[in-house]
């Protein structure tokens, strides 16, 4: 029997999503998420999609990853789909920051779980947890291959005018400070799933990809390449997001540090989590934000409804302005644009962001028709109008399938040597 399945694990602090997939036809077989690990209101939500049974949800303390991932295990088994099963193929795990090493998908090995390991102070909330995952899932099933997918690998290609900051170079080198980039999986499958919609081959397309969820990024993508992205050494560069600043002058910290008398880790917290959207209007998901506009429109002048719409309308402008600077940014980094493409949960579903990005850009060929950006869809789809120079797109991002996919590629010719060999300079 070839074994066809791949199961995706994206290891969190606190939580574990996966997905089993069917590689022979791409289809979905189980999906599932354990939350608040660690705790005693743990939760698992497993849903046997293959089965065509109900959602099963239990509640009650899951002490860690370990356990976490034996829970799985059970209700996986529950199915028919246990991971002892011949049919299961490798695990996919998502990982956060590979640093400039790991620029394609990798088999993991010791020398490879010590690379992720020295990649920790550069993603220190997210490596340990991608770790523990991976570590969990080879004690469980030694024999099988486990396959890292790095979320900075796609961007590994930025040339070094873009992937440098202009700092001293010794002291960046020194302490590996550069922009990686992250949402990779994303942009790589976003920007090759444009191409298809447009029904030429990746390497013939220059693509604009803006992901906007909770976390925002955007990419410039020539030929199949990336050779610029947003976010940096961290994710938070760039775009407005939901609770992070995106680019500020980075004086404001010393400014904070020297004036405002806060720490590091107060100065961190506050970037990364009070900021963005929610820092701006106290609110970070964009349905709430244009709600609150929505409703202050009929609301009489200078009530607490208006000033309230006000608040949501100037973060809502503030995020938009960003957007459309990322836009003309990489508009004239790739010089010729084909495509402008618009994804993840912000990017799929909110069309009056779509159109306040693209609006009053015909002279760079960009417009979005109206009728069109109103359809709510999941599918990919063209929202400028016909004969437009550049198309304007929505194209739905799959980040489990991109992984599986990439998992798949690597393991199905048994081929599970990872071509990896450290050279000590990540
Ligand atoms: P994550 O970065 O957590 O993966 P997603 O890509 O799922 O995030 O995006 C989540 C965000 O998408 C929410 O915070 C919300 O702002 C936005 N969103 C989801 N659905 C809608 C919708 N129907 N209209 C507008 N915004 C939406």
């Amino acid at each position: 029997m070839t074994a066809t399945r791949v199961l995706v694990l994206n290891s969190g602090s606190s939580s574990v999503k996966y997905q089993l997939l069917d590689m022979s036809d791409g289809s979905r077989l189980a999906v599932g998420l354990v939350e608040r690990i660690g705790e005693e209101t743990s939760r698992l939500k497993h849903s046997p999609l293959a089965a065509g049974g109900e959602s099963r949800e239990t509640t009650g303390p899951i002490a860690d990853h370990d356990a976490a991932l034996k829970a799985v295990a059970g209700e996986l088994s529950r199915d028919g789909l246990g991971l002892d099963s011949p049919e299961l193929a490798a695990i996919g795990h998502r990982v956060v920051h590979g640093g400039k090493l790991f620029t394609q998908p990798t088999v993991v090995d010791d020398a490879v779980l010590a690379e992720i390991e020295r990649l920790i102070p550069v993603a220190p909330l997210h490596n340990p947890a991608n770790l523990t995952g991976i570590r969990t899932a080879r004690a469980l099933r030694p024999d099988l291959p486990q396959v890292a997918v790095f979320d900075t690998a796609f961007h590994t290609t930025m040339p070094e005018a873009a992937a440098r900051y202009a700092i001293d170079v010794e002291t960046a080198d020194r302490h590996r400070v550069r922009r990686y980039g992250f949402h990779g999986t994303s942009h790589a499958y976003v920007s090759r799933e444009t191409a298809r919609l447009l029904g030429r081959a990746p390497e013939d397309v220059n693509v604009i990809v803006l992901h906007l969820g909770n976390g925002a990024s955007a990419s410039a993508v020539e030929r199949g390449r990336c050779v610029d992205t947003s976010m940096g050494l961290t994710p938070l560069e760039g775009l407005v997001m939901g609770t992070r600043s995106g680019d500020v002058d980075p004086a404001v910290i010393f400014h904070l540090s020297r004036v405002g008398g806060m720490s590091t880790d107060e100065i961190d917290t506050l970037l990364n989590t009070k900021s963005g959207l929610v820092g701006l209007c106290g609110d970070n998901d964009m349905r709430e934000i244009r709600r609150r506009i929505d409703e202050g429109a009929e609301a009489p002048e200078g009530s607490e409804r208006a000033q309230d719409a006000a608040r949501a309308q100037l973060a809502f402008d503030i995020y938009i302005h960003r957007l459309r600077k990322y836009i003309g940014a990489y508009y004239a980094v790739l010089g010729r644009v084909d495509a402008v493409v618009f994804t993840a949960g912000v990017g799929e579903n909110a069309a009056p962001v779509r159109e306040a990005a693209i609006a009053g850009l015909e002279s760079l060929g960009l417009a979005v028709d109206g009728g069109l950006n109103a359809v709510r869809s999941a599918e990919p789809r063209l929202i400028s109008p016909e004969g437009a120079r550049v198309a304007v797109a929505v194209v739905p991002t799959d980040e489990e399938l991109e992984i599986a996919n990439q998992t798949y590629a690597l393991v199905r010719n048994g081929n599970t040597s990872n071509g990896y060999t450290s050279n000590g300079n990540s």
